[in-house]
């Protein structure tokens, strides 16, 4: 089984935790960026992964 860990998708604008998710430890090393909606912010912003 492929081994994943679990981040928290944080808002680079109010630094909300506003997504958890899971990714592949192997194939994914770069930090993930997605564009996600904010509800404090109330518009789409950049989502950072967190520890
Ligand atoms: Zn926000």
């Amino acid at each position: 089984m492929p081994e994943k860990n679990r981040v928290i998708l944080t808002c680079t604008e109010c630094l909300s935790r506003n997504y958890s998710t899971y990714k592949n430890k192997k194939s994914n090393t770069k930090r993930l960026e997605l564009m996600k909606y904010c509800k404090r912010c109330n518009k789409s912003t950049l989502h950072r992964e967190t520890k």
